[in-house]
């Protein structure tokens, strides 16, 4: 390592289980009154009052007394201190790693970019020197604000035990323990995740997560994603990485997918599906159905109406209304009204049924330095001890 790829290391104690239910309940749902949490999470004003004190000393906390509002005695307010804690996020495509610093909030305070090794003969981008361009990225990064207490890199494919890329789609990977190299490289904890995975943690603690202990987000980009999130905890691994979902039946008349099958949510949805079929690229074809295109406009209504069903069918299984959608190509695609249609005729009740229901779906489009930021909230929460 040269020198100018040094960073500082501060490695951060992680919290207790009480520090850590009091920390995350503040950045999730912002600043509250002592009584308030020790009513919420079930533990005694006096031990509230140890947990509070050593949040304050650790630096995590801070605490003010409300202004005086001339009733009853002035209350003492707990907030997070957002510079307590800098992570790095860093999301891996292809051909690059895009990387954002955040501070405890998963507010943006800095941002980079750099190109990855291109692929060798075999089709694998060397890791050695992808965990130097990292290492790089990380170093920017970190002299642009206060100090790192640990990075967090998502990527698509197959992660496990959040170190080791069992599959790496997009960079040719098979088994690389990413997080060990790069610990020895900059000194600091890393966490590895699929990149709809960290977005899962993202939006469990400050977007749908606020609101609803269960959710879906789904992702249409480079391949469709899922990610799920039950009673408040994200699955960490999919049992068939979206598989069943990806290519749930949508037309017994529709075209083929890559695999084959006849008519499936991915014949319509899938990125290179869609340019398989109609012989352009996808920015093509949005470009010509803008302007008119009858065969292009079908290929964007048939992708919305099939996104229309994959979101129905993934909160009837999820038991949830609320659905996130995201990912590069999802504003064109959810913009048709042919996906809302799609979720009307399937919530249309029976003439006898009076169980209403109508599901909360929400586009939020990703850039890949929202990917990222949700790599570094997935980075923040390993850094405090979160599951
Ligand atoms: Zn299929």
């Amino acid at each position: 390592m040269t020198p100018s790829e040094t960073v500082t290391p501060r490695v951060a104690s992680r919290l207790s289980t009480g520090g850590l239910a009091v920390t995350r309940h503040l950045l999730v749902h912002g600043p509250a009154t002592r009584g308030h949490l020790s009513d919420l999470l079930r533990v005694s004003p006096a031990s509230m009052s140890r947990l509070a004190r050593s949040l304050v000393e650790d630096g995590i906390v801070a605490e003010n007394t409300e202004p005086d509002s001339g009733v009853g005695r002035p209350r003492q307010i707990l907030s997070v201190v957002p510079g307590a804690r800098h992570v790095v996020g860093c999301k891996l495509t292809a051909t690059r790693a895009y990387g954002v610093a955040c501070d405890m909030l998963g507010d943006v305070k800095a941002t980079t970019e750099a190109a990855l090794p291109g692929p060798s003969a075999d089709g694998v981008v060397p890791v050695a020197a992808t965990v130097r361009v990292l290492g790089q990225v990380v170093s920017r990064l970190g002299r642009k604000v206060p100090s790192l207490d640990g990075i967090g890199v998502s990527l698509g494919g197959v992660i496990t035990d959040r170190a080791v890329v069992r599959e790496g789609t997009f960079l040719g990977w098979r088994d690389v323990d990413l997080a060990a190299p790069l610990r020895q490289r900059t000194g600091l904890p890393v966490v590895v995740t699929n990149d709809v995975t960290a977005l899962a943690r993202e939006q469990l603690w400050f977007g749908a997560g606020r609101t609803h202990a269960t959710f879906g987000i789904i992702t249409v980009g480079a391949g469709l994603g899922f990610g799920v999130v039950r009673e408040g905890v994200v699955v960490e691994q999919l049992i068939d990485n979206g598989h069943l979902l990806a290519h749930a039946p949508v037309d017994s008349r529709g075209p083929r997918c890559g695999l084959g099958h006849v008519g499936c949510v991915a014949a319509y949805l899938n990125r290179e599906d869609i340019e398989r079929r109609a012989a352009a690229p996808f920015a093509d074809v949005l470009r010509r159905a803008a302007a008119g295109d009858r065969a292009a406009a079908a290929h964007v209504r048939g992708a919305a109406r099939a996104l229309g069903h994959l979101a129905a069918t993934f909160a009837g299984a999820l038991q949830s209304t609320r659905v996130v959608l995201a990912g590069e190509d999802i504003a064109a695609v959810a913009e048709s009204p042919a996906m809302a249609e799609a979720v009307a005729e399937r919530l249309r009740p029976g003439p006898s049924e009076t169980q209403r229901c109508s599901l909360d779906i929400t586009v939020a489009p990703l850039s890949f330095s929202d990917w990222a930021q949700g790599a570094a909230v997935a980075g923040i929460q390993a850094v405090l001890g979160a599951a």
